[in-house]
């Protein structure tokens, strides 16, 4: 149990625990997030609540490509037009946005819901690695733009990815980053994320 802490109400207090979950938010932040809840009326906490909770209900993996829907195949997958031969690899649902702003990639996405990194416990057995592997024995593939950040944990997942796909004669390309190392995808602008998907290069 969280300690009453000075002239905090004990629900104010738990309430200022869980936004203090969230990230980026602050235990000062978590405060005042938890005094705006009480300046809302009943009805507007409890929609505010009841979205937490139906979101996380309902929203789950898509089938086939693994990002977040509230359907069992996400519209992308489910888009007659887009082209299955080609699937790019993100780190996360944040990345399938980004691309989808550039409105020029016409291909399906995978996405691994994280990155190997040793160090955090994150080993490839804890990424949707399995799933694209299943993708890609269904036949069809014939590139993987495997487009993870240019970071170390971008690079090692990668990697290891396109050493696993290589046996299977299957082409696979890396962004060309034009973006200086370490930048993260979700925060490059439309032009510069078109960039680097047109120019990849094989690996
Ligand atoms: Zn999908």
């Amino acid at each position: 149990m969280p300690a009453q802490n000075g002239a905090n109400a004990l629900p104010l207090t738990i309430l200022a625990e869980q936004f203090a979950k969230l990230p980026g938010i602050g235990m000062k932040t978590a405060q005042r997030l938890a005094y705006f809840v009480m300046s809302m009326s009943e009805d507007e906490a409890k929609a505010f609540a009841d979205a937490i909770v139906r979101a996380h209900k309902t929203v789950h993996a898509c089938k086939i490509c693994q990002n977040l829907t509230d359907r069992e195949i996400c519209p992308i997958c489910e888009d007659g037009t887009r082209d299955r031969s080609t699937i790019c690899v993100v780190e996360g649902p944040k990345d399938v946005s980004a691309f989808e702003r550039t409105r020029e990639y016409k291909g399906v996405y995978h996405v691994l819901h994280g990155l190997i990194s040793p160090i955090d416990g994150i080993t490839p057995d804890k990424l949707r690695i399995t799933e694209l592997l299943r993708r890609i024995q269904q036949g069809g593939v014939e590139e993987v733009i495997m487009a993870t950040n240019p970071t170390p944990e971008g690079e090692a997942t990668a990697m290891y990815i396109s050493k696993l796909l290589k046996p299977l004669g299957i082409k696979v390309t890396r962004l060309a980053f034009g973006l200086p190392i370490g930048a993260i995808l979700e925060y490059a602008d439309e032009v510069t994320l078109y960039k680097a998907l047109e120019n990849r290069n094989e690996i």
